[in-house]
């Protein structure tokens, strides 16, 4: 009786080995160990030894059903290890390329900055730098504009006491470059100035660049030279500017700068109002009275200057209709550019 029970559960091994899910195992648990099961249908036989055997006997029935319970258990966590690994398999598939990795990038402003400033330099300017509070000598006098001057009313300033302002133009740099440095003199001066604006095209801070030449015999055909070359590779296109006369303290003569519009090419649009140009700055050539505040001889040397908004050369050329989208931090528009 001993050597059935042994041989059962040897059986009941080769049973279960090949099964490969749950309710099969179970089923063939029951074929064993259930109330009409082999092991049952022996036990049955049991009543039938002398007494004397029945403990030793009984003793192996249960080693055989406590064996095939080890083995159902061994068998189900043996499934269960193979679909955990089928799953993790399906998950992780260590073959595919991996996501790209979400990195930042420079603002639009910085970029259309960077690029001004990679244009000018091709043609030998170099970048200057200065404070953004600034003195009212260095934004306002210096550059022929006194403090009863109309020309003040032209622009909102921030005055942060009588004499200090938050620097309505980057046109102070200028200022401390001639003071501190002999001719030539060939710099562009980007930065942030602050004025009492605010609607769709006017910030209170926006981000001008000013350049400045100064040498013998610098002439007006220089500084149309200069900004056609900047127009042409900026926006990449084969646009005319225009030059229409104008008043500036600081210059004589001077100018507005008109560009052929960006979006139509000249024909005519919403963004030029159908006039096929549009205003991009302010140019010139650089007042003698300036000069003389900055210590330079206006007899023997001669300059030109020009100013223009950056935000408005980024919204020409990407077609930008709100000059607060660029400051607002809203990832939708900083993604496009
Ligand atoms: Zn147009």
């Amino acid at each position: 009786m001993i050597a059935k029970l042994a041989r059962l559960g040897d059986e009941f091994l080769d049973v279960i080995q090949p099964l490969t899910d749950e309710q099969a195992i179970r089923a063939a648990q029951a074929q064993y160990l259930g109330k009409k099961g082999k092991v049952s249908e022996l036990m049955k036989e049991l009543s039938k030894l002398p007494p004397a055997d029945r403990p030793t006997v009984g003793q192996a029935v249960n080693r055989v059903k406590q064996g095939i319970e080890d083995q159902v258990a061994k068998r189900l966590a043996e499934l269960e290890d193979a679909k955990d690994a089928q799953d993790l398999a399906r998950r992780v598939d260590i073959t595919l390329p991996a996501r790209p990795v979400g990195g930042g990038h420079l603002h639009l402003l910085t970029q259309v900055r960077f690029e001004a400033v990679q244009i000018f330099a091709e043609l030998g300017f170099v970048v200057a730098e200065g404070p953004q509070i600034e003195t009212d000598w260095h934004t306002f006098e210096a550059l022929a504009i006194p403090k009863d001057h109309p020309a003040r009313d032209m622009q909102d300033t921030f005055y942060v006491s009588e004499e200090i302002v938050l620097r309505t133009h980057t046109s102070p740099v200028q200022v401390r470059t001639m003071l501190t440095q002999p001719p030539p003199i060939r710099i562009v001066a980007p930065g942030h100035v602050y004025r009492r604006d605010d609607d769709p095209t006017h910030s209170p801070m926006f981000t001008q660049i000013e350049g400045l030449a100064v040498d013998e015999g610098i002439s007006f055909a220089d500084l149309k030279g200069t900004l056609l070359h900047f127009v042409k590779r900026f926006f990449m296109k084969d646009l005319g500017i225009r030059l229409r006369p104008s008043y500036f303290p600081f210059v004589e003569p001077g100018a507005e700068v008109d560009m052929q519009c960006s979006f139509c090419g000249g024909s005519g649009c919403r963004i030029c109002k159908q006039t096929g140009w549009v205003e991009i700055g302010g140019a010139g050539m650089v007042d003698p009275e300036v000069f003389a505040n900055c210590k330079i001889d206006s007899e023997k040397y001669s300059g030109f200057a020009f100013g223009m908004g950056l935000e408005r050369m980024a919204m020409l050329r990407h077609g930008v209709n709100d000059i607060k989208f660029y400051y607002e931090g809203d990832v939708r528009f900083l993604e496009q550019f």
